[in-house]
C-alpha cells in the first residue's frame, strides 16, 4: 500500500462520470493506494440541498490543500431544473471554482498509440491555455439605427471625460464594447509562466497587436514585463523558451509544428482553438484539463461533460462503452502533483504506472467505442465502461 501524507480535495460529480469515478477508485486506485481525500459531493442533488455552498467549500479546500481532482458536473439549464426539481438554476460549478481560484485553464490531449492525430506532424501534445476573463464574453453590444453615432466615453475617477467617435452610421449597423483588466491579464500571464516551468515546455503567446494597438498590445506588454522581471532566469535554467508572435503566424506555426508546447490564447482565441486542437488530436474524451491558480493551487479534471446519453442507457440497464481515460488522467495528474508537493516518490511512480497501463491497454487494441471508431489499429476490441478499467488493472498488476 502506498501511503499519502496530505489529502486530495475530491469533488464528486454527476451522471455517467459519477459512475466511472467510483469505478476508477475501486478498480484502479484503492487496491494500491491508501487514498486520503477530503470529499465534497458536487453532484447536482447535493448542490441543491446545500444551496450550492458545497461548491464554494470545495474550491476553498483546493486553495487550502493545493491539489483537487474533480468529476464532471451538470451545469443546470431550464430542463435540468425540472429534471432534478431544483430550488434554483445553480451556476456552473466550474465558473464558481474558477472565480475563487482566479485560475487559468490548461487543456492537453492524451496521445495514445493507435489514435493518430489528423495532423500527421503532431507527435507531442499541444496544451492550450485560455484566458478565462473578459473580452467578448463580457462585451456590451447593441444594434445602431441608421443615422446613429457610436462613441466610446471614459469617465476618470475625478469625473473628467474623454470620448472617441467609434462610427457615424449612414445606414443601420452594430457596435460592441469589451474590456479587460491589468490584474486579470497579469494573473493569466503568471499562471502560464508557472505552468510552463512545471511541465518544462516552451510557452507561446499570440494576439493581434498589429491591429489592436492598445488592447491586444497591453496583453503583449504585460506578458513581456512579467517574463523579464520574474521568469527569465528560471526559463533559462529549465532550458525552455517564451515566445511571442502574431496570432496568424502562430496558427501557421502550430499546424507545422510537432507539438510539445503550451499555446496561451486570449479568451475567444482559446475557445475556438481548443476545439480545433482537441478535434485534430482525435477525441474530446481524450482531453485533460487543469485549473492553475496564481497562488499555486491545482484542480484536475476531464474536459468532457457528464456523458448524459450514456447515463440514460446505463439507467435502462443497457451496456455502455464510456471512455474513462481523461478521468483516469485527472486522478493521475492530481496524485502526481500531490506526490511532488509531499516529496512522495512511490506515489509519483504509481501515477506514472497507471498512465502507462492505460495507454498500453489502448495500444494493445482494447478501447471504448469512441476510440475504436477512429483508431488505425488493425486488431481492436470494443470494451464496455467497466471492462476497460478491468483491462487496465490487468496491465497495472504486471
Ligand atoms: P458531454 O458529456 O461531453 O458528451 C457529449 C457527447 O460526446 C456524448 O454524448 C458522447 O457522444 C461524447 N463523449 C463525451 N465524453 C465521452 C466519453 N468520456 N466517452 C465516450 N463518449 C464521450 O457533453 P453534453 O452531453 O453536452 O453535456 C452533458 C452534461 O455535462 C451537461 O449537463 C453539461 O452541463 C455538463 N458538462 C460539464 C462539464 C464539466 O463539468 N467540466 C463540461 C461540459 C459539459 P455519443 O453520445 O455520440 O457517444
Ligand atoms: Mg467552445
Amino acid at each position: 500500500m502506498i501511503l499519502m501524507k496530505t489529502p486530495l480535495v475530491e469533488m464528486d460529480g454527476d451522471e455517467m462520470t459519477r459512475i466511472i469515478w467510483q469505478n476508477i477508485k475501486e478498480i484502479l486506485i484503492l487496491p494500491y493506494v491508501d487514498l486520503k481525500t477530503e470529499y465534497y459531493d458536487l453532484g447536482l442533488e447535493n448542490r441543491d440541498k446545500t444551496g450550492d455552498r458545497v461548491t464554494e467549500e470545495a474550491a476553498r479546500a483546493a486553495l487550502r490543500l493545493g491539489v483537487a481532482v474533480k468529476c464532471a458536473t451538470i451545469t443546470p439549464n431550464a430542463e435540468r431544473v425540472r429534471e432534478y426539481n431544483l430550488r434554483e438554476m445553480w451556476k456552473s460549478p466550474n465558473g464558481t471554482i474558477r472565480a475563487i481560484l482566479d485560475g487559468t485553464v490548461f487543456r492537453a490531449p492524451i496521445l495514445a498509440e493507435g489514435i493518430r492525430p489528423l495532423i500527421p506532424g503532431w507527435q507531442k501534445p499541444i496544451t492550450i491555455a485560455r484566458h478565462a476573463y473578459g473580452d467578448v464574453y463580457r462585451g456590451v453590444e447593441t444594434a445602431v439605427p441608421a443615422g446613429g453615432r457610436a462613441e466610446l466615453v471614459i469617465t476618470a475617477a475625478d469625473g473628467t471625460q474623454t470620448s472617441q467617435l467609434i462610427h457615424a452610421y449612414d445606414g443601420a449597423g452594430v457596435a460592441l464594447a469589451m474590456h479587460n483588466t491589468d490584474a486579470s491579464i497579469m494573473s493569466f500571464a503568471r499562471s502560464c509562466f508557472r505552468y510552463a516551468l512545471d511541465v518544462k515546455q516552451d510557452l507561446w503567446f499570440a494576439t493581434k497587436d498589429t491591429i489592436s494597438k492598445k488592447y491586444d498590445h497591453r496583453f503583449k506588454d504585460i506578458f513581456a514585463e512579467i517574463y523579464e522581471a520574474e521568469f527569465d532566469a528560471a526559463f533559462r535554467q529549465a532550458g525552455i523558451e517564451y515566445f511571442y508572435t502574431l496570432i496568424d503566424d502562430a496558427v501557421a506555426r502550430v499546424v507545422r509544428s510537432e507539438g510539445g508546447f503550451i499555446w496561451a490564447c486570449k479568451n475567444y482565441d482559446g475557445d475556438v482553438m481548443s476545439d480545433m486542437v482537441a478535434t485534430a488530436f482525435g477525441s474530446l474524451a481524450m482531453m485533460t484539463s487543469v485549473l492553475v491558480s496564481p497562488a499555486g493551487a491545482y484542480e484536475y479534471e476531464a474536459a468532457h461533460g457528464t456523458v448524459q446519453r450514456h447515463y440514460y442507457k446505463h439507467l435502462k440497464g443497457e451496456k455502455t462503452s464510456t471512455n474513462s481515460v481523461a478521468t483516469i488522467f485527472a486522478w493521475t495528474g492530481a496524485l502526481r502533483k500531490r506526490a511532488e508537493m509531499d516529496a512522495s516518490e512511490d506515489l509519483a511512480d504509481f501515477a506514472v504506472r497507471l498512465e502507462k497501463a492505460t495507454l498500453r491497454t489502448i495500444a494493445e487494441g482494447v478501447m471504448t467505442g469512441d476510440l475504436a471508431s477512429i483508431s488505425q489499429l488493425a486488431q481492436k476490441k470494443v470494451a464496455g465502461s467497466e471492462e476497460f478499467l478491468l483491462a487496465v488493472r490487468e496491465r497495472l498488476a504486471t
